[in-house]
């Protein structure tokens, strides 16, 4: 690869990195270039009996390339501002802003059907029974039309002059006279800085930002389990709000727990980080299972002494992974309550069949520490009250369900850090955590650019 220099360069094709160069192209003469180590959308195929094998970066990817880890997702556009981060924090009309991503992925082909209307009744039972119920309007992609919509918002792109570097990681950048980013075989040279790199390269940009002086400090970090139902449970609920949000204090602790990444009719699917595993969901417009499934997350803050939450949050991962011989953790949520183990013989008497085999039955007890589990099974008796029959013996409990989040990198309202023309946006520098949010914060993030050039 040649030397080459341009005004922007971009790190990372996810949402947040093709949001910030669709900005720029529209509003701006730069020279800019979109860097991913991962591959074209169009040749990140990952089937269901591969996604297991899919978080490194070969043979094929589910968070990295074009489309970034959203490339490949379930596809579910949570349109408001406080859902994935909080976007009041940088700009004063988030609204405005979400609209206009919304517009561009229905340009692209997202499906016109939105969820999340006619909520107040479910808010008001939800508030009866003190559980905030958040009410989202919500667009499902579905992991199987998400390729094609982001296939077309690239070639519009691309036709606006943005150049594309794909399958070329980014090993350092260096500051002298702008920035140098070494790849393997070639550098680039860019005036600004966009990092967009998502979870997978959250560890690297907080190194880089250590060696570049830029400031950072420890996130919160969510810990708990995936939560597989009969998809009739939840079925009124779904008809109205695809990924229902629900927040709920659990009484003897007092703790923050949430649902999460519901996946009407899906699949779990484990994540193998390669010291530990963990677990998510998806769900496909077209491949339906007969169940339900979500993240029921506890949120952990840690104060001093130990500030370090994704330490923390490992030595769980690894505790669990351990546990499990390096497999999720299968438990019947009556097992868990009754304080013995689930095995294959008590798990196929349930009427709920997992759609994840590739498990340990287990005591998810023996993994996670005790006050997770309470909060668990309290936020779950606590729920039922809502939706009921989530907390039968037969519901099934896979963990570790962990959601890092990355070093939150401190920056001002243009995303701008302490380091001069070193702009951040997305999950990467802990500020977003989802598909919408990440698409905001490029755009925001390409607007300080704009700003500060001037
Ligand atoms: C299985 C799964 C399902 C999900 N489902 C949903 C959902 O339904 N709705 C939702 O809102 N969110 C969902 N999410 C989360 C969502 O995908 C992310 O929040 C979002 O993609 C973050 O966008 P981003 O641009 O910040 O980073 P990413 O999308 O993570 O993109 C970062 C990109 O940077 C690249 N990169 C990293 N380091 C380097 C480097 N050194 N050099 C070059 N390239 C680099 C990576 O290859 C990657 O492509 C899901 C995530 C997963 C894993």
């Amino acid at each position: 690869m040649q030397n080459a220099s341009y005004d922007v360069a971009i790190i990372g094709a996810g949402p947040a990195g093709l949001f910030a160069a669709y900005e720029l192209a529209l509003k701006s003469n730069f020279k800019v270039i979109v860097i991913d180590k991962g591959k074209d959308i169009k040749d990140r195929k990952c089937s269901l009996q591969f996604f297991t094998k899919c978080l490194k970066c070969e043979p094929c990817n589910i968070l990295c390339g074009l489309g970034g880890a959203g490339g490949l997702s379930d596809g579910k556009l949570n349109l408001r501002a406080d859902i994935g981060g909080n976007l009041k924090e940088f700009v004063d009309e988030p609204d405005e802003l979400i609209k206009e991503i919304d517009s561009i992925f229905l340009k692209h082909g997202a499906p016109g059907k939105l969820y999340g209307k006619n909520l107040k009744e479910l808010e008001k039972l939800a508030s009866q029974h003190g559980i905030k119920f958040i009410p989202i309007p919500q667009r499902h992609i579905g992991s199987d039309l998400l390729p094609k919509v982001i296939s077309s918002f690239k070639k519009e792109l691309e036709e606006k002059g943005i150049e594309f570097l794909l399958e070329k990681e980014v090993k350092e950048i260096e500051k002298e006279d702008g920035f140098k980013l070494i790849l393997d075989d070639g550098v680039i040279k860019a005036k600004f800085v966009l990092a967009c790199v998502g979870r997978s390269g959250a560890d690297w940009l907080a190194k880089q930002a250590k060696k570049l002086g830029i400031k950072t400090r420890h996130a919160p970090i969510d810990i708990g389990v995936r939560v597989e139902i009969p998809s009739v449970v939840m079925e009124d609920i779904i008809n109205k709000a695809w990924d229902p949000k629900f927040h709920i204090y659990t009484p003897t602790y007092d703790d923050f727990v949430r649902t999460f990444c519901t996946c009407p009719n899906g699949y779990v699917v484990m994540e193998d980080y390669g010291e530990y595993i963990s677990v998510n969901g998806h769900s496909t417009l077209h491949e339906k299972s007969n169940n339900t499934n979500f993240a029921f997350l506890v949120r952990i803050e840690l104060t001093e002494p130990i500030e370090n939450t994704t330490a923390y949050g490992k030595s769980i991962a690894k505790m669990a992974t351990t546990i499990g011989g390096k497999k999720p953790i299968l438990q019947r949520l009556g097992d868990l309550k009754a304080g013995r183990r689930s095995t294959w013989q008590r798990i196929e008497k349930s009427y709920v069949e997992p759609t994840l085999k590739n498990v340990t039955p287990g005591d998810i007890s023996m993994a996670l520490p005790h006050r997770i589990v309470t909060d668990i099974i309290e936020g779950l008796n606590k729920l039922a009250k809502v939706i009921p029959g989530i907390n039968e013996d037969s519901t099934l409990l896979y963990a570790p369900e962990i959601k890092f989040y990355s070093m939150r990198f401190i920056v001002n309202k243009n995303l701008e850090t302490n380091l001069p023309n070193f702009f951040v946006a997305g999950d990467g520098a802990g500020l977003t955590r989802g598909i919408v949010s990440s698409a905001a914060t490029g755009i925001i993030a390409a607007r300080g650019i704009m700003k500060k050039a001037k």
